[in-house]
């Protein structure tokens, strides 16, 4: 995009970039759904959020949900049969996602969006930015270490005993998933950075988004392997998140706490990514470090 036209885009008004937001989200969900990437629900969450963070927060943020969403949604159709045979049955739902999903990966986002864009004071703002920047890349490292991870050809370890576990497993990790996760988070921060036109040259963007995605994402698989509900399937004799399992039998509960499921587990890392960036910054801050964090883009 060239300068000018960002520049002439970006003196718009909120309202106008309310309207594009809206105009994104519900192109981009409509597309979702009918690619079977999202279901009813799931639109109604994309298009709340996606126009919430594009005109609260700007085209930056805007564009980089847009990055993360369409991402994922490639990664999860990516190989699609390999991982539905390697590890279907781990999996508490399908690629389609809910408005459950959309809330506990973008939910906290959309939040420090909605408060970027009410405050006036360069300090919240600048935390806002931070701890919107710490949740989308561990949603972005979460998601592309469990759609890349799970094709893995050695055998994931759980992340607490080094145990190993049958891929898809909560809490297990592989080499493949992690360098996927740090890839996931470090570009999220990359673009994030270079549609605000790479303007500090000291910006640390990629950074804070690499250290807070790998940290939340790392949460996430903590939270995976110990707390996180999981459910053993007597007929087929089998781990899995689902409580009715895909064979249509009842599961019974095997580990963890019962309200503790995949998403609430994935807003719990994406709030950890958001408390690592923020803290980042806020140290960086008094250190003078001059952040990205400026302008309303
Ligand atoms: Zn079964």
């Amino acid at each position: 995009m060239s300068q000018r036209l960002y520049g002439s885009l970006n003196s718009r008004s909120r309202g106008m970039r309310l309207l594009w937001g809206l105009f994104f989200s519900s192109g981009i969900a409509v597309i979702a759904y009918r690619r079977r990437s999202l279901d009813k629900s799931g639109v109604v969450g994309a298009i709340a959020s996606g126009t919430s963070i594009f005109g609260m927060g700007g085209w930056s943020w805007g564009l980089s949900l847009i990055y993360f969403f369409v991402s994922s949604s490639l990664l999860s159709h990516f190989r699609q049969g390999d991982k539905a045979s390697a590890a279907a049955d781990k999996f508490s739902k399908g690629a389609r996602r809910d408005l459950a999903q959309a809330a506990a990966n973008g939910g906290l986002a959309t939040f420090f969006a909605i408060i970027y864009g009410l405050t006036r004071s360069p300090r919240t703002r600048r935390l806002a930015q931070a701890g919107f920047m710490g949740a989308l890349a561990t949603a972005n490292a979460d998601t592309w270490a469990t759609e890349l991870g799970v094709l893995s050809a050695s055998q994931p370890r759980l992340i607490t005993t080094g145990r190993p576990v049958a891929p898809g497993t909560s809490g297990g990790i592989t080499l493949l998933g992690t360098a996927a996760s740090s890839l996931g988070a470090y570009s999220l921060g990359f673009f994030f950075r270079a549609w605000q036109g790479f303007r500090t040259s000291l910006a640390p963007a990629p950074l804070v988004a690499l250290i807070s995605g790998m940290a939340g994402s790392f949460f996430d698989s903590v939270l995976g392997a110990t707390v996180q509900a999981m459910y053993y399937c007597p007929l087929c004799e089998t781990e899995t998140e689902r409580r009715i399992h895909r064979c249509g039998t009842p599961t019974q509960p095997l580990r963890g706490i019962a309200w503790m499921n995949n998403d609430a587990v994935n807003f719990l890392a994406t709030a950890c990514g958001s408390v690592v960036a923020m803290a980042y910054c806020q140290r960086a801050n008094l250190l003078s470090i001059h952040l990205p964090i400026t302008g309303s883009r």
